[in-house]
């Protein structure tokens, strides 16, 4: 029931994704930067890194459009997209698109806020819509289960970061808790994940903890002896 509600929910995400992509996109926020604005997206990630300090990625696992779109692409092609080059790729992007944006902000100080800065629905606006939702699934399609929170997304860094602040301050936040004693090794979870994690690895290592880990709760739902569970713990 719960997995129901979640893919309810993304899908209804995805829907809504012509409405919420200038307030996602990583091209929106340096087009403001560059005018001396901190638009609407900009506000957004900032939102994303406070609350992923206390909720992890749920939103990546339970609201992010294109992780609907991609769970889409997913239904043809099921390959697995997971490893450390793949991962550290986003890193990268993230490093020198952040950058940029810092130093366009620094460049034209001072600031000012306009949350719908460039939100007009237009056409320019239609045809960006459509090469961004395009550009998505075909990568997932090329790449595997999710390949653009991999190695791509701009916005999975700063959850990240607040995820790792978390367990450096020593706050709760939400995350995976493993039994591993009662994992019979059936294989149910790798074959679920949508981030192509080796739970069952981390399972019987009794440490499930990566920060590749979109808590979507798949693997808790499909586990059949319940050796997985979730709530808001210390590291
Ligand atoms: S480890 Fe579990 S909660 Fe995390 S992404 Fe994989 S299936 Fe989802
Ligand atoms: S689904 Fe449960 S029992 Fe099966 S491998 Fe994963 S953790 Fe172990």
């Amino acid at each position: 029931m719960r997995q129901r509600i979640r893919k309810g929910i993304l899908s209804f995400s995805a829907l809504l994704f012509p409405i919420l992509f200038m307030f996602l996109s990583p091209y929106v926020i340096i087009a403001a930067a560059s005018t001396g604005i901190i638009n609407g997206s900009a506000i957004i990630f900032a939102i994303f890194f406070v609350t992923s300090i206390l909720s992890s990625r749920l939103f990546c696992g339970w609201l992010c459009p294109g992780g609907a779109i991609q769970d889409m692409a997913a239904t043809a092609n099921i390959r697995p997209w997971n490893g450390r080059v793949k991962n550290i790729l986003k890193y990268l992007v993230w490093v020198i698109w952040f950058g940029f944006i810092i130093y366009l902000w620094i460049a034209n100080r001072p600031l000012k806020a306009d949350f719908f800065y460039m939100t007009e629905i237009d056409l320019h606006m239609t045809i960006m819509y459509f090469l961004v939702t395009t550009l998505i699934f075909i990568l997932a399609l090329v790449t595997g289960k999710r390949g653009m929170c991999h190695s791509l997304c701009w916005m999975a860094s700063f959850m990240i970061i607040g995820e790792k602040l978390a367990d450096f301050l020593h706050i709760p936040r939400f995350r995976l808790k493993a039994k591993s004693e009662a994992c019979i090794s059936c294989g149910r979870c790798n074959k679920q994940c949508p981030m192509s994690l080796n739970v069952q690895k981390m399972v019987k290592e009794g440490k499930l903890q990566s920060v590749e880990c979109i808590a979507c709760l798949e693997c808790v739902d499909i586990c059949p002896k319940k050796a997985i569970s979730c709530g808001i713990k210390r590291a």
